[in-house]
């Protein structure tokens, strides 16, 4: 009885572009509180949930209120009664009540803020964190972070090309300590950026990591070459690169060619660039190198690449069927989850136990739009990933999944364990 669902409500919030988006709050019979917010992607999959916006001129369009009508009118009342810590049947409900493919009745940010704030209210109803909600009191395996400390693509108003340049700190046995040397080479970074470029070069873009006015590619892998050096670490030793090309931005479908650096590509040529950086860089993970609907361009990289993770994302788009296909025909080495993707944690844990347990990776991921929700880094414990993608260490809707990351290694004590290197092996 105590689980039971007693009352569900969505608000109509800000997310970090100032862009309106939903939060729901849901309560239990036993006095459980759960509460989320919608995350919102600018470099979208095509086949990602759809979420709903308002149209019209209020808030050039861009306002919910639709969305948060469907969860007080609609999805409440379907859901009060039901057991929150049965998810997995609050979320089949999610899904029924929308009835489509891809949540775009309800809208898959109505769907994803409320199936959130439901395992977070029954792990509250159950007095416990939700990492341990979500994997149980062996979940104790803080996740290697990715990080995104150049911006460009679709992020930033720069000419980078790709859309995120990123560190991953992996010299460290604890999570607090690999956090504490991406931070140190995020504060280089700013340095070399401002000596080298001048005082404009450190403005941030969308996930907090400098938008430097680069022109090219290897200008940015360059910097953060001299980021990490500048902080006293060493490239390749305790400090990884990883790219997000998120080459779906940049791929031009009329003539089958890619726009990098200015220069107009073929599949093969691009394939090329990628094979020539990860010689010279220590390029563990590389994300969308090519366009989402050409899953055989992908496998072919992969063939070729000893050390570097392919991993899918507008590709795999969290989709169970997607990332299950493409794993097992040896195109990815794993895949980015976003509950928003797929609209709900059911939907998207099915995924990370698919990839886990076919030897796949697992990238728990926020959006470029986000807020100060934190869930992603309980999911993250929870289902022992090993990875999480969750932007620079500044930007307070950034921190806030790395100070809850801090705050479960602190809450864990000698308990904790960190990920290192491990996940990123192939
Ligand atoms: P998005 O991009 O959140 O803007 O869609 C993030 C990513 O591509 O990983
Ligand atoms: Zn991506």
């Amino acid at each position: 009885m105590e689980f039971d669902i007693t009352y569900v409500k969505a608000l109509q919030v800000l997310d970090s572009r100032g862009n309106p988006t939903v939060e729901v709050v849901v309560i239990t019979e036993g006095g459980g509180y759960g509460r989320s917010i919608a995350p919102a992607g600018a470099s979208r999959g095509k086949k990602e949930a759809i979420d709903l916006r308002d149209g019209g001129t209020r808030f050039f369009g861009m306002g919910v209120s639709k969305a948060v009508e469907a969860v007080n009118k609609v999805l409440s009342p379907a859901l009060v009664g039901l057991n929150s810590s049965d998810y997995r049947r609050v979320d089949k409900k999610i899904i029924e009540v929308d009835g489509t493919q891809n949540k775009s009745r309800i809208g898959g940010n109505a769907c994803v803020a409320t199936s959130l704030a439901n395992i977070k209210a029954a792990a509250d109803t159950m007095g416990v964190p939700l990492f341990t909600f979500i994997g149980g009191f062996k979940a104790r395996l803080l996740p290697t972070p990715l990080m995104n400390i150049i911006n460009g693509g679709a992020h930033a108003g720069n000419e980078l090309t790709f859309q995120e340049f990123m560190i991953i700190p992996v010299g460290a046995d604890r999570f607090s300590e690999a956090l504490r040397i991406g931070v140190e080479v995020y504060w280089s970074l700013k340095k070399f950026l401002k000596e080298k470029y001048g005082p404009g070069a450190i403005n941030v873009g969308d996930e907090g990591g400098f938008a430097p006015p680069l022109k090219k590619v290897e200008d940015a892998l360059e910097a953060l070459s001299e980021a990490v050096k500048l902080a006293g670490y060493s490239l390749g030793n305790e400090v990884l690169v990883g790219i997000d090309a998120a080459a779906s931005q940049f791929y031009n479908e009329k003539n089958n060619k890619y726009v990098v650096d200015k220069k107009s590509l073929s599949t093969e040529e691009l394939l090329n660039v990628y094979l020539d950086l990860t010689t010279r860089y220590p390029i563990a993970y590389l994300e969308d190198p090519f366009y989402e609907e050409t899953p055989t361009a992908f496998g072919e990289l992969r063939k070729h690449l000893r050390k570097t993770l392919v991993i899918g994302d507008d590709l795999t788009v969290t989709r169970e069927d997607l990332v299950t296909r493409y794993l097992k025909e040896g195109f990815i080495d794993g895949a980015i989850i976003k509950v928003n993707q797929v609209g709900t944690y059911t939907e998207a844990e099915d995924s990370v136990r698919v990839l886990l347990s076919n030897g796949g990776k697992a990238v728990i991921s926020h959006r470029s739009g986000e807020t100060e929700d934190n869930t992603i880094a309980h999911i993250a414990v929870g289902l022992e990933t090993g990875l999480i993608k969750t932007g620079a260490p500044a930007r307070g809707e950034r921190t806030a999944k790395y100070n809850e990351l801090l705050r479960i290694e602190d809450y864990l004590g000698e308990e904790a364990l960190f990920a290192g290197v491990k996940p990123l092996l192939k």
